[in-house]
Parts: C-alpha cells; sequence; structure tokens
C-alpha cells in the first residue's frame, strides 16, 4: 500500500525526514503538492510567493521525474484532498514536514484526527526549523520572549541533523493518480504582471537554493558581518526565499557555514553573526507558534490603542516609492522589481510607513506578504512589530529612524539609491539622500527637478517624529 509524501513548505529533496523515512519502508511512494487557498484565509500565499511556488514546483517535479517518483499536483483544501487521495489509492500512511502557522498547526490536527478514525498512518517529522518550539522552554517552562538568552540557550547544545542526500530512487505506483497540469494554476502575477524582473535575480529550486548557499559561504561570509547592513553590496546571503519553501533546510545552512567560518581573528568565527541570523528565524517562528495572533494583534496590548492616522493617498506613495525619501523609495522599488528587499532596508522603509506616515504596521505587513519571494509569516509579523515597538524584544518605539542619515549611513555613496531611483543618478553622492537640500544648479546638472522628475517629501521629518512621539504619549497615558 502506498505512502502519500505531502509536500508543503519543503520544497526539497535532500535532507528531507518524511522522504527518508517513507523511501525506507519499502512502500510505493505517492509524492503530492497540494495548492491550498482555503486553510490558510487571509494568509493564503501573496502574487510573489505564487510566482516563485511556480518555478519552485516544476523544479521539485523534475528532481522526483528524475528519482521515478512523478508529483502529483491538486488544488482545493489540503484536508479534502489528502482525505480522497488516500480513497483513490488505497494508501495507507500519510507524511510530512510539520508547520508552525497558526492556521497549519490547527489543520495537521485535525488531519491527525481524521486519519486515526480512518485507520491510515499519520507521521509527521520535523526539518523546517533547526529545534522544535515546544524543546525551547525558559526556565519557568514559558517560551523565550528575548532573543539574546533564546540564542544562547538554543546555542549551547545545538546539534543540527546531519545532512542527509536525496535518495536515488523513489519507488512509485503503477497506476498513477491523475494530476492537474501546473501551466493551468496560472501562479504569475496578472494585472499587472510585476515579476518580469524576477527571473533575472533569483533561481527557484533546491538546486538553486545549493548554489545560492556554497556562492554565499565562498565569496561573502567571510566579510558577511561588515557588509550586511550596506544594501549596495551583495553582502548576505539572498536565502530567504529558498528556505521560506524549504528547498534548503536550515541545518544545511548552519553546516555550511559552521564550517567554512572556521577560527579567523583569535577565536572569532567569521560564521557567527550569520548563524545568529537563522537563529532570529527560529526565534520568530517559536514567538508565533506560542503567540498565533502575531500576525493581527500587537505583542504589547497597550499597542492597540495606538492613534493611527492611515492615510491613502501616503500608502500608495510608500508602495510605489515616490515618498520623496530617496532610500526609502529604492527599498519599495526593489521589493516591486525582484520580490526582495535588502534587511536593512526593510527596516527603514517599515519604520517610515508606521512611523512618519502613522499607516499601521498590519497594512505594511500585507503588502510584503503580497510582494516578497521570501513571505513567512513568523518572519514578517515578528519583524513588523519588532520596528513598530510593539513585538517581544522589540525596538524601543521612541527610536525614531531619520531615513536621511540611515541612508548616508548605510548607501554612503548612493549606489544602492542609483540603481533603484535611476532619476537621482545624476546626485553627487553628499546630497543624494536628501535631494530638497541641493540649490538649484546642482539639481539641474544632475537633471532632477523636484516636484516632477522626482517627489518632494511627502512628510517633513521632524513634524512627522513630532507626531510619532506624540501618538507613543497617547498610548503610554491611556494604559
Ligand atoms: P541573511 O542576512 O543572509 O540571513 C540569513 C537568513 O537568516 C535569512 O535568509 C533569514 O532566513 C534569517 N534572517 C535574517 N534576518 C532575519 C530577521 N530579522 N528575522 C528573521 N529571520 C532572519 N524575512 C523573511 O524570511 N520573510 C519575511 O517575510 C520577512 N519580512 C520582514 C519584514 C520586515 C519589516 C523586516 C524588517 C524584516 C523581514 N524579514 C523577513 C527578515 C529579513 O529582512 C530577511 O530574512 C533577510 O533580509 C533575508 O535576506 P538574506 O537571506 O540575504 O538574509
Amino acid at each position: 500500500k502506498p505512502i502519500v509524501l505531502w509536500f508543503r513548505n519543503d520544497l526539497r529533496l535532500g535532507d528531507h525526514a518524511a522522504l527518508v523515512a517513507a523511501v525506507h519502508t519499502g512502500a510505493p511512494i505517492l509524492p503530492l503538492y497540494i495548492l491550498d487557498d482555503a486553510s490558510p484565509k487571509q494568509w493564503k500565499m501573496g502574487g510573489a510567493s505564487h510566482w516563485w511556488l511556480d518555478k519552485s514546483l516544476a523544479a521539485l517535479a523534475g528532481d522526483l521525474a528524475s528519482r521515478g517518483g512523478p508529483l502529483v499536483l491538486r488544488r482545493g483544501d489540503s484536508e479534502t484532498e489528502l482525505l480522497r487521495m488516500i480513497e483513490e489509492t488505497g494508501a495507507a500512511a500519510v507524511y510530512f514536514t510539520r508547520s508552525y502557522e497558526p492556521w497549519a498547526v490547527a489543520l495537521e490536527q485535525r488531519l491527525k484526527t481524521k486519519l486515526d478514525d480512518a485507520n491510515v498512518a499519520c507521521r509527521r517529522f520535523g526539518g523546517r526549523l533547526l529545534r522544535e518550539p515546544e524543546d525551547m522552554r525558559t526556565s519557568n517552562g514559558g517560551f523565550y520572549k528575548v532573543y539574546t538568552p533564546f540564542s544562547r540557550a538554543i546555542m549551547k547544545d545545538l546539534v543540527p541533523a546531519k545532512s542527509v542526500r536525496a535518495p536515488e530512487r523513489i519507488a512509485t505506483l503503477e497506476k498513477q493518480p491523475k494530476s492537474e497540469r501546473l501551466r493551468d494554476w496560472a501562479l504569475h502575477p496578472q494585472k499587472p504582471d510585476w515579476s518580469k524582473g524576477f527571473a533575472a535575480a533569483w533561481q527557484p529550486g533546491e538546486a538553486g537554493a545549493r548554489k545560492r548557499l556554497s556562492d554565499f559561504v565562498r565569496t561573502a561570509l567571510k566579510s558577511y558581518a561588515r557588509d550586511r547592513n550596506c544594501p549596495a553590496t551583495p553582502g548576505t546571503s539572498r536565502l530567504s526565499p529558498h528556505l521560506a519553501f524549504g528547498e534548503i533546510s536550515p541545518a544545511a545552512c548552519w553546516h555550511a557555514a559552521a564550517h567554512a567560518g572556521g577560527k579567523t581573528n583569535g577565536s572569532d568565527n567569521a560564521a557567527e553573526t550569520f548563524l545568529k541570523e537563522l537563529l532570529w528565524r527560529e526565534f520568530s517562528a517559536g514567538l508565533l507558534f506560542h503567540f498565533p495572533e502575531l500576525p493581527e494583534e500587537p505583542f504589547r496590548p497597550e499597542f492597540s490603542a495606538f492613534p493611527w492616522h492611515g492615510n491613502a493617498k501616503h500608502l500608495k506613495a510608500w508602495q510605489t516609492g515616490q515618498t520623496g525619501y530617496p532610500i526609502v523609495d529604492a527599498g519599495m522599488r526593489e521589493l516591486w522589481a525582484t520580490g526582495y528587499m535588502h534587511n536593512r532596508v526593510r527596516m527603514i522603509t517599515a519604520s517610515f510607513l508606521i512611523k512618519h506616515l502613522l499607516i499601521p504596521w498590519q497594512t505594511g505587513e500585507a503588502w510584503f506578504w503580497d510582494t516578497l519571494v521570501d513571505a513567512d509569516l513568523a518572519n514578517n509579523s515578528a519583524n513588523w512589530q519588532w520596528v513598530a515597538g510593539s513585538g517581544a524584544d522589540a525596538a524601543p518605539y521612541f527610536r525614531i529612524f531619520n531615513p536621511v542619515l540611515q541612508g548616508e549611513k548605510f548607501d554612503p555613496d548612493g549606489d544602492y539609491v542609483r540603481r533603484w531611483v535611476p532619476e537621482l543618478a545624476k546626485l553627487p553622492r553628499q546630497i543624494i539622500h536628501a535631494p530638497w537640500k541641493a540649490d538649484s544648479g546642482t539639481l539641474m546638472e544632475a537633471g532632477v527637478k523636484l516636484g516632477k522628475s522626482y517627489p518632494n517629501p511627502i512628510v517633513e521629518h521632524g513634524e512627522a517624529r513630532a507626531r510619532a512621539l506624540a501618538g507613543y504619549e497617547h498610548i503610554k497615558n491611556s494604559h
């Protein structure tokens, strides 16, 4: 009797515990992916993720086919489709990698009950995280709300799983169940199709993920601690979408970096800063697991009373990179063009939306959810709340980024702005982050017509800052 191998955000064959266990039984395997827009409700995949999924499933199907086991595609509610597949094939078991989104946790529980009733084995495996969230308890038995003790605790006895190669052959059914066709799902963004630039930036799929990891470890890991904050430098791994879709395991990233990092300056491990970022991913997953309201509700309840001002015109300017603040606009345009934005610039643009425009962080979170190829419910919501000051272990609210100073500090030559805001490309570096301060001769020479070729700032920094701080005073006093 076959085993259904249910793929979710684990679109790889290497380091895949459920696959290894299924192959080990000797039973025929039925690899299945279900496009389920119903179970996640408002957190169904966004447009950019759909683009990625399309390519990633094609890669997975190719990798599976070369090992003898075609991928079956179905669309609909996961629970119904799984039960239907069991009925069609007489499968004796369902194997899968566990997930941590609240809707996915609930789905796994429902499925287990149904499968138990039907006498079908339900086996769940880890692999999306380095440690299961249930294993990360504080001395009081609670969950970690502060990152540093969390990272210390996890580092103490962390032994990430050893890498396991993909099986060479996958035994399959003689008579395959029907599969839907990927191209009929039309996963590319439509009206407008903003994914045109994505293909040049990414290679979705397991082979692309492995290549990205080895390139990073070879070229950028050594200088990661220094370069990771400079958006103009390719200083970070850009593994996030591969991790979000499970095309590579965090354990594989961990081992590759730890191994390559070695000891460089005295006791400094070149990989340590990078490994700590992987732990932010673990920390965020744990927060979402233990506080399932994280994507919608402020972790600190006093922030529910924050006096937002929401202005549709401002929101549009932010989304389209037309705020008049070059570093903000560069980030929002990078996001639109590539489905990605550098982490430092994510912080700057998120802070600008929340604090300069007083638009609720949930609105920005939803925009990122739709436009990021690495959209991840835990990372996205934890980071938006971190910037908003309402999260666990968040940046203090009153620390308000000045977008000009941030630009000057992290993009000192203006190269990142020049790349994404080409209408400012000819401005000298001294003024590129604040074009409104340039004299008319400089603007003319650079071909910049403020208010025409590039907008004036939509809010004035000093005034916006004062408004944001007044909002904070309001919640402090009303609590
Ligand atoms: P690297 O610097 O190479 O880091 C390696 C890996 O560590 C990343 O791939 C990621 O998995 C993890 N990581 C790094 N920084 C963080 C962090 N701050 N929080 C959690 N994990 C981290 N990351 C997402 O994966 N999905 C999101 O939806 C997402 N939304 C964000 C929204 C905001 C407002 C902010 C400020 C950050 C968000 N991040 C998100 C975190 C971070 O920006 C990205 O993980 C990072 O930029 C990805 O690039 P990289 O792979 O080159 O990272």
